[in-house]
């Protein structure tokens, strides 16, 4: 059962990270070639990101095995620094399927999501996340403040 808690699973690229949780590390043998497939996509879109002045940061949003929302990092270029790459697939994926409740989607992430991403994922109730970088200070999961591991966060 959901506890609200999104299953965080590192993106596994030359074996450094390990899943967490035993229903992700079956998950992760079901799905890892759609999962190196959606980050390859989501490398694709930092690489927009980068060209255009952003931080290369790419997201995804794939709701029953198939991408529905992308989102290219755009703080610098927006002037708007919540125009990180995961709130923009999650404004993109709420705007085409019309509801703010995303618990049958999962994000995928070229780097770990920050702090504030982490509560609009949180608030979307996002069932899945998988990242690729850790971010350090201001990681919503391996820093100090883990928003997305919290348990005593009901959403
Ligand atoms: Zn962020």
């Amino acid at each position: 059962m959901n506890d609200g808690k999104p299953q965080v699973a590192p993106a596994v690229f030359g074996g450094t990270h390990s899943v967490v949780g035993g229903e992700g590390l079956r998950q992760r043998a079901q799905d890892q070639p759609d999962l190196e497939r959606w980050m390859r996509q989501c490398i694709g879109l930092a690489r927009v990101a980068k060209e255009r002045g952003d931080p290369p940061v790419g997201c995804v949003i794939v709701r029953d095995g198939a991408v529905v929302a992308e989102g290219i990092e755009a703080g610098r270029t927006k002037g708007d620094v919540t125009c990180h790459a995961e709130v923009e697939a999650i404004r993109a994926a709420r705007r085409l399927l019309g509801r703010a409740d995303l618990s049958d989607c999962t994000l995928v992430t070229t780097h770990e999501p920050c702090i504030l991403c982490s509560y609009v994922i949180r608030h979307h109730r996002i069932a899945r996340v998988v990242l690729g970088l850790e971010t350090g200070e201001i990681g919503g999961y391996s820093s100090a403040l883990p928003v997305l591991a919290d348990t005593t966060i009901k959403r």
